[in-house]
């Protein structure tokens, strides 16, 4: 094994944990792996080491079960991460609040602060808490790094930031536009800009984070002044499962008329909404299936995921007064060809026009789908979020 630094990034799910090993400074990936069904009768983790996969189903109580099984796997493969040259483990947390967002050291205030805002993220911060325990029971020595997905967008502008509500209660309980998916933003605009030669504080961009969640964000001269989650992920785009932007009154209305229980609405626009709600599958690719087979809700899953995506592109194209730079990333913008094409179809008027042969390439690799004339160059960058939280957990640590 290599005697550079490694970083074991862990992002904890309710009932899941996803891991990789890597080697920041080159991207060198030693092993990733996926734990799902943690607390349920059979787990199943799959642990990808030296080409090879390893699958198990077994009983795995809780995420720090999940560790112990991964350390093993790890160790069987050769590698003793209790001995590696591990320097940090990055953590994924969702939500930092407005203290915390710089990538920071874990300490007791640290995991406290994360507990105190977990009302603002009651499905993600418990359980990357219970990752950060977990991590450090099995790894005591390594020190931990959190990581939040707000930290990139900690500084929009107010204008994109508060909500027209009370002041005096927005303010009394935090309640403002956090955004989500940052490490994705920030590192895909970042390599945008290094892609293209430019200098990133020179920069306007906007992002299209486009995967189960989705996301989209507007960079100013290397700013973010925009996106389009808000005080929880459920805001903004359509997505997999959630409902994005909606009347609020809606709310009011399912409870008053309908009767459903806070549990039953929270119930609804998380997880029987978005292109689930609408045409019954949540997988982008089982959606296109469904529509090249003649499904007629699918088709207009589609059409309302596509209308919501231009009105947002139209939103930070005139926030933004010119973009530079469009990309798209994520499981659904890095391989759906027809979504890029027609989210961003009959633009050429905004200096926009995507180039249907650069756009059907398929590649692992940042590329350009726009055509030479297209004053904004529209890009396809593939994320990497472990990558990023690699990197900036090493530079906590000195590394
Ligand atoms: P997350 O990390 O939010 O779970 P991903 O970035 O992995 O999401 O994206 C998952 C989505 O990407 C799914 O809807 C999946 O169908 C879609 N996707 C993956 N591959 C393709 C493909 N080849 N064509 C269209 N959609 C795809």
């Amino acid at each position: 094994m290599s005697d550079k630094p490694l970083v074991l990034v862990i992002n904890a799910g309710s009932s899941s944990l996803k891991y990789q090993l890597l080697e920041p400074d080159s991207g060198t990936v030693t092993a990733d792996g996926l734990v799902e069904r943690i607390g349920e009768p059979t787990s199943v983790i799959t642990h990808e080491q030296g080409g090879a996969d390893t699958v198990e189903e077994l009983h795995l109580p809780d995420h720090r079960a999940a560790i112990d099984k991964m350390l093993e796997l790890f160790a069987a493969k050769g590698t003793d991460l209790a001995h590696a040259n591990l320097c940090a483990v990055g953590h994924r947390v969702v939500h930092g609040g407005r203290s915390l967002y710089e990538p920071t050291l874990i300490d007791s205030h640290v995991i406290d602060e994360v507990e105190r805002v977990s009302p603002l993220a009651p499905l993600h911060n418990p359980p990357n808490l219970v990752g950060i325990e977990a991590a450090q029971a099995a790894l005591p020595d390594v020190p931990g790094v959190a990581v939040f997905d707000t930290g990139f967008f900690h500084d929009l502008p107010d204008a994109a930031a508060l909500y027209a509500i009370d002041r005096s209660v927005s303010e009394e309980y935090a309640l403002r536009r956090y955004g989500f998916h940052g490490t994705s933003h920030e590192y895909v605009s970042h390599r945008a800009a290094e892609f293209l030669g430019r200098d990133y504080d020179k920069t306007n961009q906007i992002v299209a984070h486009l995967g189960n969640g989705a996301s989209m964000s507007a960079i100013k001269q290397g700013r973010p002044v925009d996106t389009s989650m808000g005080l929880t992920p459920l805001e903004g785009l359509v997505m997999g499962t959630r409902c994005g932007d909606i009347d609020p009154g809606l709310l009011l209305h399912l409870h008053r008329v309908v009767g459903l229980s806070v549990d039953d609405i929270d119930q609804l626009l998380n997880k029987r909404s978005g292109l689930k709600g609408l045409c019954g599958e949540n997988d982008f690719r089982s959606v296109t299936e469904m529509i090249e087979g003649g499904d007629a809700d699918a088709k207009t899953a589609y059409d309302i995921y596509i209308h919501r995506l231009r009105r947002y592109f139209g939103a930070y194209l005139v926030e933004l007064g010119h973009t530079d730079v469009i990309s798209f990333t994520a499981g659904v913008g890095e391989n759906a060809v027809g979504v890029r094409a027609d989210s961003l179809a009959g633009l050429e008027g905004f200096g926009i026009a995507i180039d249907p042969e650069r756009n059907a390439v398929r590649s692992r690799e940042p590329r350009v789908i726009s055509t030479d004339d297209s004053t904004t160059t529209v890009l396809v960058v593939p994320t990497n979020e472990e990558l990023e939280i690699a990197r900036q957990a090493k530079a906590v640590v000195g590394g």
